[in-house]
């Protein structure tokens, strides 16, 4: 697997006119968090805190410290010339790096920069070259996308065992924390940090969870996801907690139709820019389009926020392989919020939806 993908992006290298690129975090190399490791992983399997990889034409290094010498033989195996490098990561780059190599600024430092650029010297061009695994990776293959699925299927299982159990009178601290604890029994981790938001403060798109208390009679915004064998999931749904006024249930049918029609629209060849226009659209023909003011999905894989997106300043294209969320809300300040997220397989025909929970209002005690 990684031998193949590492083809793949050595023709880009080769395409951009490098001689190498390094892959990886130089921002914080020795202590990468998931995100910051994610290009790597994606190329070698590893996915310890330490780990690089030079990829050109004619070359595959992996280059990691003494405490992961032995996963690296374990995941990275022998499709890399493995390096375990002793002292200053940037030393040995100098060492390694001749002619043209390409680094991505959006992973690196300005300080890294520097030391790079003085540890290889004058023998080296340093040439930014962003996003090119990135590019690779938003297209998945069936493993990735079953993967997501099964992470995706595990936070459904976790949201209903919540949800039969009951969030009213809980604060938004405790389901969330229910929530995430359920997902880590049942094998995964919580794929970012749960948002639980009920009532007014479900007017906060990106809200974190109070100790607030679930009321009767109101509307509770969950937003979760599960990391299961490092790809995400991500998905929202909005519950009534009880009978709920016209203006809320009117609301929830609008970012509902909004959301069905984002769903139909996702097919490949669409422009990111198209299909947030046709699900934006219906909730600015109902005189609430100021009241959605973000985007309306983003990719999602081994991280929960990645290419491709769907908003209204989308570059993108769709794909097939591209696995998107579609999650339009309305957020009215003091009064509620609603949104609705599925998670969604652009393919050669329908789009292929990975979320399994029904949208239509549910009330739950
Ligand atoms: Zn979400
Ligand atoms: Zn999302």
């Amino acid at each position: 697997m990684s031998e193949a993908r590492a083809e793949r992006l050595a023709a880009l290298v080769a395409e951009e006119g490098l001689d190498a690129l390094i892959v990886g975090d130089l921002v914080n190399p020795g202590d990468s968090g998931p995100d910051a490791i994610a290009n790597v992983r994606w190329l070698t399997g590893f996915a310890g805190t330490s780990g690089l990889a030079i990829v050109g034409p004619e070359r595959r290094e992996f280059l990691t410290d003494f405490r992961y010498a032995e996963l690296a033989e374990r995941r990275v195996g022998d499709a890399f010339e493995r390096v375990i490098f002793d002292g200053p990561v940037f030393e040995e780059l100098g060492r390694r790096l001749r002619g043209r190599v390409g680094f991505d600024p959006a992973a690196t430092s300005v300080r890294n920069h520097r030391k790079l650029a003085a540890a290889v010297g004058d023998d080296v061009e340093l040439v930014a070259a962003e996003g090119l695994v990135e590019r690779l990776r938003r297209v998945k293959d069936a493993d990735e996308v079953d993967a997501i699925a099964a992470a995706s299927r595990l936070a459904d299982e976790a949201l209903e065992w919540l949800l039969e159990r009951g969030i009213a009178g809980k604060t938004e601290r405790r389901i969330a924390f229910e929530l995430e604890t359920r997902m880590r029994e049942l094998g995964a981790q919580p794929s970012f940090p749960t948002i639980v938001a009920s009532g007014p403060n479900g007017a906060l798109p990106h809200a974190i969870p109070t100790d607030r208390e679930v009321g009767p009679n109101e509307l509770v915004t969950i937003d979760w996801g599960a990391k299961l064998d490092g790809y995400c999931s991500d998905g929202t749904r909005t519950f009534a907690t009880g009978e709920l006024d016209e203006e809320l249930r009117s609301a929830y049918e609008l970012v509902l139709r909004a959301q069905l029609a984002g769903v139909d629209a996702v097919a490949a060849g669409a422009h990111g820019r198209e299909v947030d226009a046709l699900s934006r659209g219906i909730i600015e023909e109902a005189g609430m389009g100021e009241r959605f003011g973000h985007g309306l999905g983003h990719g999602v894989g081994l991280q929960v926020h990645e290419p491709p997106r769907l908003s209204k300043r989308s570059e993108d294209t769709l794909e097939p392989g591209n696995v998107v969320t579609v999650e339009p809300g309305v957020y009215v300040p003091g009064r509620f919020g609603i949104r609705i997220e599925d998670l969604v397989v652009v393919t050669a025909g329908e789009p292929k939806n990975l979320s399994g929970l029904p949208k239509e209002l549910r009330v739950v005690s």
